[in-house]
């Protein structure tokens, strides 16, 4: 009776040890299992997002408040140095060449920007996206047809004629 009671007591600890002397083992047996069941762990992370919607949303909150400054920092080092890159890139893809504006030939890459072909974009479900967060989704999306290079003056005239013409 002693000695189960003692086992009971000593049980995390053992386990503890346990874990210790075999961590190496118990480490290779989760990553093989995450090879063998990949679609199955997935399916079960995603389950769990949709369960946990608000817990997720908090943690991701709570996550950047810790964060704070150095998720800036890394933010800040994106738009330095990917993001020119990033927008060249795309300009470059809708201008057919060097970047410059369809309409006015314009190559100033300040002035250019991403135009959405039919209409003002809101019919498009990623009509929400501007400026920064559209390159980026571009260049992830492999350049989708329906949009071209445009400077702001002429973007902005586009937008005008079509508001008149509605
Ligand atoms: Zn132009």
């Amino acid at each position: 009776m002693a000695d189960n009671s003692l086992k009971t007591a000593n049980t995390s600890e053992y386990k503890h040890q346990y874990y210790l002397a075999h961590k190496e083992h118990i480490k290779a047996r989760g990553r093989q299992y995450y090879l063998d069941n990949k679609e199955k762990v997935r399916e079960r992370g995603h389950q769990y997002g949709l369960d946990h919607k608000e817990q997720v949303r908090t943690r991701n909150r709570q996550y950047y408040l810790d964060h704070t400054e150095v998720i800036k920092a890394q933010n800040k080092a994106y738009s330095k140095i990917r993001l020119p890159q990033t927008k060249y890139e795309v300009l470059a893809h809708y201008s057919h060449g060097e970047p410059r504006c369809l309409h006015c030939g314009i190559t100033d890459i300040d002035v250019l920007t991403i135009d959405h072909i039919n209409g003002n974009g809101k019919t498009h479900r990623k009509g929400s996206l501007t400026g920064d967060n559209l390159y980026r989704w571009l260049r992830i999306n492999s350049f989708p047809d329906g949009y071209q290079t445009l400077c702001f003056n002429c973007n902005f005239k586009k937008y005008i004629q079509e508001r008149k013409i509605k």
